[in-house]
């Protein structure tokens, strides 16, 4: 045996010793596969290098997006790839798509996906967080029932400024169910005051099924209704669906007229919130932003 071989057990071992050090577990797991393709010339050197930075990497990068979908409670994943588009034909798949390259979170703008129960509002509004994960940004994912009791607690324990700064710190903060549940009393000013810290700062999604015209009803205070229409509506899209509920696709037969193929929505309307309610618009979706998608 040469001296050169005789080394090559020794500097394995220092590799591994290496790695161990740098923390690099799925490296270390890989090295002897890849030593062994390498001294049957299946590999290169630069090739094996390759491979074994690539499978650490992948090892972090997975589990960097783990955390951070736990992080971001975002717990039950959907994606884009598991929406059935052909179900809601009044959703444009392009617009969509357009949403995935995420520039509106770069823009700091308000995503408003509305539309009646079922019909895959959260689906896409988590699909969207799962995008921004991916790419490295910071999502958090709440009710709007949830953020408002989070609120409230924190301004009971005179921590609320603490508890908004907590909220403005993902540059994607999704609020889902706007609209299902009473808001508290106070729960309006509450949102306020966040909506309004994070106002050109940070992007958020809203999904609802309640139209724009009803959020004095939703916050049960017309005046804070506006505030908050004015700043959530300054650089927006939305994204009206309209169709009928996916949980329901199997017992459609079973379900009234009334529930099966109407909208429970009112139009999104950019007058100030009233306590009327209308009927849904045909123009099935618009956007609010100069230019955006
Ligand atoms: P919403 O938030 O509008 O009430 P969800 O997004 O929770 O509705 O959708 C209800 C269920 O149906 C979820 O499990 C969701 O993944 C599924 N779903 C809704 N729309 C679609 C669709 N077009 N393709 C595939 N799954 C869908
Ligand atoms: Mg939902």
């Amino acid at each position: 045996m040469s001296a050169a071989l005789d080394s090559v057990p020794s500097m394995i071992d220092r590799i591994r010793h290496d790695l161990v050090g740098l923390k690099m577990p799925r490296a270390l797991e890989a090295l002897d596969h890849i030593v062994r393709r390498l001294e049957q010339g299946e590999l290169s050197a630069l090739e094996a290098i390759d491979i074994l930075l690539s499978e650490e990497l992948t090892l972090r990068e997975n589990s960097r997006i783990k955390t951070a979908l736990r992080m971001g409670r975002l717990a039950t994943i959907k994606t884009l790839a598991g929406f059935d588009f052909s179900f809601q034909p009044s959703l444009d798949r392009d617009r969509i798509f357009t949403l995935t390259q995420l520039g509106f979170v770069d823009r700091h703008e308000v995503v408003h996906l509305l539309g009646p129960p079922g019909t895959g509002k959260s689906h896409l509004a988590v699909a969207l967080g799962v995008e921004a994960v991916k790419a490295g940004k910071s999502v958090y994912f709440c009710t709007l029932a949830d953020l408002i009791a989070a609120l409230s607690r924190a301004e009971r324990e005179g921590r609320l400024q603490e508890r908004i700064r907590f909220f403005c710190r993902p540059s994607l903060l999704i609020v889902d169910e706007i609209g299902y549940l009473p808001v508290i009393a106070g729960g309006g000013n509450l949102f306020f005051q966040l909506v309004n810290a994070r106002y050109e700062k940070g992007a958020m999604i809203l999904t609802s099924n309640r139209g724009f015209a009803e959020w004095g009803d939703v916050f049960g205070d017309a005046v804070v209704a506006t505030a908050l229409l004015d700043r959530l509506l300054h650089h927006a899209v939305v994204v009206q669906i309209e169709g009928s509920s996916y949980r329901l696709r199997q017992h459609a037969e079973l379900m009234p007229e009334h529930v099966r193929s109407k909208a429970l929505i009112t139009p999104p309307s950019f007058a100030p919130p009233s306590r009327e309610r209308g009927r849904p618009p045909k123009n099935a979706q618009f956007s609010t932003s100069s230019g955006a998608a």
